[in-house]
């Protein structure tokens, strides 16, 4: 029976062509054939393929689906580098791959796109689906502006390449005879290093204005230039990210921040005009000659972090973007009347709310961004028992790379962070004897560990000790 059903499924994929699928006839696209580039042209082989993404391909192939690794996975080693993740594109819909798999689960409501577990991967596997044009069931909504509210209608190959981005983002590649389909000349586009928008940028831009930040995101990660046609239109349609829920709009920074490229997304986003509507703070801290050093060693270090396969904090990160807004909204709560402490802790949650509006982070991101600024007056001390204790503390390294970063503000309000962070650096590498005469027991008459403190400059100065 089911051998049956494959045969069947073979035969009209034979009369349709590869590329048919349930419904659609073709006929409301131009049929655009795909270039087939074989192995000896792109040298990409099947071992180059995650096996997990391999045994997906195989088992939807062998039930008569056609399934591609697509997307980023084939753009990246097309390009040499080491992709970041394997999704999987197929005629079959959401229900007949996970009936195939064992450990598989839909994804979205909507927008169903299943995911097949193997160990600790996950594998995303999407059925094809056709661009808003071909929207004969109005499953696809576009609001007036030509932002598309909904984007779920299946289609067949040709349309699902046309719906994709940028040209080098829709290249198909097949595990079974190892060959690329390349419906939008995707591969001479990597080989000149262009991002091109397929379709009519500006009318693709208000589709999903999002592609604006991918278009800056993918420029700063591949190194490509932005082609003059695709660029044009953004500086206008800029301020519709404004309309973008500020959940995805995180969801897309974050990408942008740690993919390892940040410095040069986030020049790039400037560069388009772009960064107005998502992180307004971003403007202040950049134009301001004192803050930017710091900002761009926060980036950087992020940057290298990646690059050498470290993990990198979002935390960390919003906790730097905002760490001068914070600093002045301190000091205004301070000039209200409110005690050190309270001031300090007050701002935070202020300037977390304000910049929520802008950038959706999640909330269980706020404790470490808390911590980390209110670890920064407790540098300071450098007498009796404060710094042991404090080299105790959970996010002592958290706080500490913060500090250092710190020093690269040319802020006259920060330069001591460049000494405090090098005593730091000595007392941490130091033994319990060189500790004691690092201790610092000059001048201020802090000779000895109070108990006490009846005023101090730090948040902790009511017991609190980080937030
Ligand atoms: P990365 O390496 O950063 O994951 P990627 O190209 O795989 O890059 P994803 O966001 O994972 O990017 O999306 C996978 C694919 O889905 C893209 O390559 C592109 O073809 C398509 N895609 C994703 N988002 C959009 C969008 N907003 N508009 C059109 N196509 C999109
Ligand atoms: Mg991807």
């Amino acid at each position: 029976m089911r051998e049956r059903t494959r045969m069947i499924r073979r035969f009209i994929r034979k009369v349709l062509g590869r590329t048919g699928f349930g419904g659609f006839d073709g006929t409301r696209h131009p049929q655009h054939e795909p270039r087939i580039i074989p192995h000896a042209q792109h040298g990409i082989s099947r071992d180059d393929i995650h096996p997990c993404a391999l045994k997906v391909t195989r088992t939807l192939r062998a039930e008569g689906y056609a399934a591609f690794v697509v997307g980023g996975a084939v753009r990246d080693l097309l390009l040499k580098r080491e992709p970041k993740d394997f999704d999987i594109a197929t005629d079959a819909t959401p229900d007949q791959v996970r009936a195939l798999f064992r450990r598989a689960r839909a994804i979205g409501r909507r927008f169903q796109i299943v995911h097949v577990y193997c160990g600790a991967d996950t594998i995303e596997v999407t059925t094809f689906r056709a661009p808003p044009e071909a929207d004969a069931d109005a499953l696809h909504q576009q609001a007036a502006d030509g932002m598309l509210l909904r984007d779920n209608v299946f289609g067949n190959q040709v349309e699902d390449a046309a719906r994709r981005d940028f040209t080098v983002n829709a290249l198909y590649y097949d595990p079974h005879d190892e060959t690329i389909w390349d419906y939008h000349e995707g591969v001479a586009d990597a080989k000149k290093r262009v991002l091109r928008m397929i379709g009519d940028p500006a009318t693709r831009f208000r589709e999903d204005p999002v592609r604006m930040l991918r278009a800056a995101r993918f420029s700063a990660k591949l190194g490509f230039h932005i082609e003059a046609a695709t660029r044009a239109p953004i500086a206008q349609l800029a301020p519709m990210l404004e309309r973008i829920p500020s959940a995805r709009i995180y969801d897309e920074m974050m990408k942008l921040l740690l993919s390892g490229h940040a410095e040069r997304g986030v020049h790039q986003l400037r560069a388009e005009g772009l960064h107005h509507g998502i992180l307004p703070i971003l403007d202040s801290v950049l134009d301001n000659p004192d803050h930017k050093p710091f900002i761009h060693a926060i980036l950087h270090d992020t940057d290298r972090r990646i690059q050498d396969g470290r993990s990198a904090s979002p935390a960390f990160m919003l906790a730097g973007l905002l760490w001068f807004a914070f600093k002045v909204e301190w000091q205004a709560q301070k000039a209200a009347g409110l005690p050190d402490s309270a001031a300090a802790y007050e701002a935070m949650d202020i300037i977390l709310e304000q910049q929520r509006k802008w950038l959706a982070f999640p909330r269980r991101l706020d404790p470490m961004i808390k911590e980390i600024w209110a670890l920064q007056p407790r540098f300071e001390f450098r007498n009796g028992a404060r710094p042991f204790r404090l080299l105790d503390h959970p996010r002592w390294r958290a706080g500490y790379d913060f500090l250092c970063l710190r020093g690269h503000s040319t802020d006259p309000d920060e330069v001591a962070a460049t000494e405090l962070a090098d005593w730091w650096t000595r007392f941490e590498a130091a033994d319990d004897a060189e500790r004691d005469t690092l201790l610092v027991t000059h001048a201020s008459g802090e000779h000895k560990p109070r108990r006490r403190r009846k005023r101090t400059n730090t948040p902790e100065a009511t017991g609190d000790e980080g937030a």
